[in-house]
């Protein structure tokens, strides 16, 4: 039995331009809240000043960025981190990823990260080693996640850094980067999280969880696309990317986006309110599909019963992913095949090869995304409309 879902009237993930769909691809992106648009539309309209500038516009918008600092910084728990606003959780990887090794490179050239990594991640892994570096790439397991004990065996003298995704945005699965960062305390390498599909989603402190170097995008938790951040520690250095005016405490150069930075800091802020009572409603849901899906032949789960709550990946037998998500499209029901970074190029789910070994599967992917704010009415009509397209195809 499922019970009642207490169903936030005001937050359904419809609009007025589009009354019937149903989106369920939130990893892929959210639609930005009302309340954050609002937010970067006030403060464009005043604090338009370049907060670099010495008059006091100039100062006014300074003050109001650096508030938006202090208040990301706060939400997530991290005294003694700042928050660097970027373009995204693309520009967060490449400037972490690049800019702690090419820092740090007389130490040690040894890099340690996991074979399922988002391709922000991956791809800067492989440009790391055409410039010298050796990276590890851990396999994960069975539930798509690695282990402390695997991380701690794979450390040498000469690793510098660790980078390892919080949640897998193919599978959900979830690697357990509090322990990490314990174990991690006492080797000088630093550890990067890639906390994109995590934070925001999944309780997660900086205090608790006090990682080197933090990722996020603001885009998956109904904030603004172009619109990322890194936490890092207050004396942390790295070689910056992007040269210029020394903007960004001279790690990331470029007149600062305050109303970006402030509508970062406003999404990321009611992301986390309530965030217990939006985890245990995706709980339900989560076991409704789960239950709904499992009923019919030929669709195998990948995604381990650990998993965030808010992803789930199947592979089809028999129906080729796109012809589903077509076919369900057609009914204004939209989900994913492979992520949505990668889903125009290859077909294959690196993450869902990782994790079953399996080819075949991998390449027969389909994700299905929610938010906080997908409604059980939702996901009953999902599972009709899903059905009924099966059973057509087939
Ligand atoms: N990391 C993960 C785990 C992601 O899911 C994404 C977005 N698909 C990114 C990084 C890149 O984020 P952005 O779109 O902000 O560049």
């Amino acid at each position: 039995m499922v019970s009642r879902l207490a169903e936030p009237n005001l937050h359904s993930s419809r609009s007025n331009l589009e009354p019937l769909m149903i989106y369920l691809d939130n990893a892929a992106t959210t639609p930005p809240d009302p309340l954050v648009l609002e937010t970067f539309n006030d403060v464009y309209a005043t604090f338009w000043a370049n907060p670099h500038s010495l008059h006091r516009p100039g100062e006014r918008a300074e003050q109001l960025l650096a508030q938006a600092r202090a208040q990301v910084a706060e939400v997530l728990g991290g005294s003694g981190y700042r928050t660097l606003f970027t373009s995204g959780a693309t520009e967060s990887n490449n400037l972490a990823l690049k800019g702690i090794p090419e820092f740090y490179k007389a130490r040690g050239n040894h890099i340690l990260t996991t074979n399922s990594e988002h391709p922000s991640v991956e791809q800067v892994m492989v440009w790391l080693e055409a410039q010298g570096f050796v990276v590890t790439r851990l396999p994960v397991g069975p539930d798509g996640a690695v282990t402390p004990d695997q991380v701690e065996e794979a450390l040498t003298a000469d690793t510098i850094l660790v980078s390892i995704m919080f949640v897998n945005n193919e599978s959900g699965a979830v690697n357990p980067i509090g322990e990490i960062s314990r174990r991690l305390a006492n080797h000088r390498a630093l550890f990067h999280v890639d906390g994109v599909q995590g934070v925001g989603k999944l309780p997660f402190s900086l205090a608790e969880t006090p990682v080197d170097l933090l990722s996020l995008s603001a885009h998956k938790f109904f904030g603004l696309k172009g619109s990322g951040a890194l936490l890092l520690r207050e004396r942390q250095q790295l070689s910056p990317q992007l040269h210029g005016g020394g903007q960004e405490f001279e790690l990331r150069s470029g007149t600062a986006d305050v109303p970006r930075a402030a509508a970062f800091a406003k999404a990321l802020r009611l992301a986390t309110e309530d965030l217990e009572s939006k985890l245990e409603r995706a709980k339900t849901l989560n076991r409704m599909l789960r239950t709904g899906i499992g009923d019919i032949p030929d669709i195998v789960c990948n995604s381990p019963e650990s998993a965030s709550p808010f992803i789930l990946n199947y592979s089809l037998v028999g129906i080729k992913p796109e012809t589903m998500l077509q076919g369900l499209s057609a009914e204004e029901v939209y989900i994913a095949t492979v992520s949505a970074c990668s889903s125009r190029k290859a077909m294959i789910s690196p993450a869902i090869l990782a994790l079953t070994g399996d080819r075949e599967r991998a390449g027969q992917t389909i994700r299905i995304s929610l938010s906080h704010r997908t409604t059980s009415e939702e996901i009953r009509r999902f599972l009709d409309i899903f059905n009924a397209t099966i059973s057509k195809l087939r």
